[in-house]
């Protein structure tokens, strides 16, 4: 160990827990024992591995409430959100506790005999996460990584790293030693030693596109498996003959929510010039009432940033003069608060345009017609979520076809459901977690062609 780690609640800045802090040395012993327990887990009977799954599951669910707590907490979230996270956690596990029964694979007809494939495991893989939905990502690929057969090595962030550790001592005791590991420690040392052990089959990895990217650089060294879920400057495009009252009241938590930390915020709003003082109107009137405060009130609807670092970058976006059309509330520190804070006008090429902000900071720009939206919404270096408001049937479906992201919604601002796939297009990144695709990015085709 290398130390120990103070965990901060970002609500107070106060300690919420000093937990040991780990260096490579713990990362190659993680790695260790995930390989030693591989060939056990693997070996499993798929109705036995799935049935220890289910016993996960119904462990989760004993700690639901607990585990709510720690990351409402720790992650400065209000701690409705912090009970449906985690409920999604679970439910993800559940899902793919389904899956071991179903990893099907193909008979196909060739010349001399009979093919198969098979759909196999790859080893120990290396999950590494960002700190704004920890133990919800942490779920989305640890279902399918240990469904498929795989044991894990987890390295949370080092800023909300508690409810990945309590998650590794119930795996612990419900599933036995070695298949589920977790290390916390920094990510330029703990992450890159994951990224770099030649006994890591593949990183499955959530977080900035920087980050990504040298990830990905890394990992070509050992011709590693890697899947990349990255950041996102989603659009929210509101057409003139959208319900537009709807769009606006709902237009707050397509990006104000977990603070705007959420990589699927949809942190441009494209609003068609017609209806833009209806929308801007109602959108006040909503942004105004957002009730920001301490995580654990039950009432709360936005908590803090998660650390000082954060609070500087995103106050970096609204400087003095910033076109400001309106601003929510925060209470005074201590504490990490930032105002919702609604731009406009903004122009297309303003830094609050081009970066992802990951704080509530929301820009609104105006368009005249179909072709302008879909040049705007595309003008970006990122492609993973987005909205579409319109009654226009075949415009609705016009423009998703048309945005360059992976998970649209129409007249909806939601991006994630446990049994759909999710990720990104362009430098949102690659592969999927999520819905029965998840299995392909934790499993390797084998074909077996049998003379006979
Ligand atoms: P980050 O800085 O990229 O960190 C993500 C994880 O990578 C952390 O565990 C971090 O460790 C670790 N890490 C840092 N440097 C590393 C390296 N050189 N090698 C290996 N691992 C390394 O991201 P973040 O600040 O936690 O999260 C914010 C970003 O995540 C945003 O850009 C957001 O859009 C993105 N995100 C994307 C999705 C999605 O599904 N597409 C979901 C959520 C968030 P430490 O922090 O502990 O040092
Ligand atoms: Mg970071």
């Amino acid at each position: 160990m290398t130390g120990t780690l103070a965990v901060i609640e970002p609500a107070t800045e106060a300690v919420l827990e000093e937990i040991p802090r780990a260096g490579a040395a713990e990362v190659d012993a993680a790695v260790a024992a995930a390989r030693a327990a591989y060939p056990g887990w693997r070996a499993l009977a798929p109705g036995d591995r799935a049935e220890k799954l289910r016993a996960l599951v119904a462990a989760m669910e004993a700690a639901h409430e607990e585990l709510s707590v720690l990351e409402s907490r720790n992650a400065g979230k209000p701690i409705s959100s912090a009970r449906g996270e985690i409920g999604m956690a679970i439910a993800t596990i559940r899902y793919y506790a389904g899956a071991p029964e179903r990893l099907l694979g193909d008979t196909i007809p060739v010349a001399g005999g009979q093919a198969f494939t098979f759909r196999e495991p790859m080893g120990v893989v290396g999950l590494i996460t960002p700190w704004n939905f920890p133990l919800a990502i942490a779920c989305w690929k640890m279902g399918p990584a240990l469904a498929a057969g795989n044991t894990v090595v987890l390295k949370p962030a080092e800023l909300t790293p508690l409810t990945a550790v309590r998650f590794g001592a119930l795996a612990d005791e419900v599933l036995g030693g070695g298949i589920v590991n977790v290390v916390v420690g920094p990510g330029r040392v703990c992450g890159q030693r994951l990224v770099e052990h030649a006994d890591v089959a593949k990183i499955a990895f959530t977080g900035s596109t920087e980050v990504g990217r040298s990830i990905a650089a890394a990992a070509a060294q050992t011709i590693k498996r890697v899947t990349l879920e990255l950041g996102g400057k989603s659009p929210n495009i509101v057409f003139e003959d959208a319900d537009v009252e709807l769009a606006a009241a709902s237009a707050p938590w397509a990006v104000f929510d977990n603070a705007g930390q959420d990589c699927c915020a949809r942190s441009r709003i494209f609003v068609q010039e017609r209806v833009l003082d209806a929308f801007m109107s109602r959108l006040e009137t909503e942004v105004k009432a957002i009730r920001v405060g301490q995580p654990l009130d039950e009432q709360t609807e936005m908590g803090p940033l998660i650390s000082a670092d954060q609070l500087s970058t995103v106050s970096s976006f609204v400087p003095d003069g910033a076109p400001v059309a309106f601003r929510g509330s925060a209470p005074d520190g201590p504490g990490y608060w930032f105002p919702p804070t609604v731009l406009c006008p903004v122009a297309p090429d303003d830094r609050a345009v081009r970066e992802e902000i990951f704080g509530p900071v929301a820009a609104v720009i105006p368009f005249k017609d179909e072709d302008e939206a879909i040049r705007l919404a595309n003008d970006t270096i990122y492609g993973l979520s987005g909205s579409i408001w319109t009654r226009d049937g075949g415009r609705a479906l016009r423009v998703a076809r048309a945005v360059e992201a992976g998970n649209l919604s129409l007249n909806s601002n939601s991006s994630v459901r446990v049994t759909t796939p999710f990720g990104g297009f362009k430098q949102s990144g690659y592969g999927r977690e999520l819905g029965p695709h998840a299995l392909d990015a934790y499993t390797e085709v084998k074909t077996v062609f049998y003379a006979t």
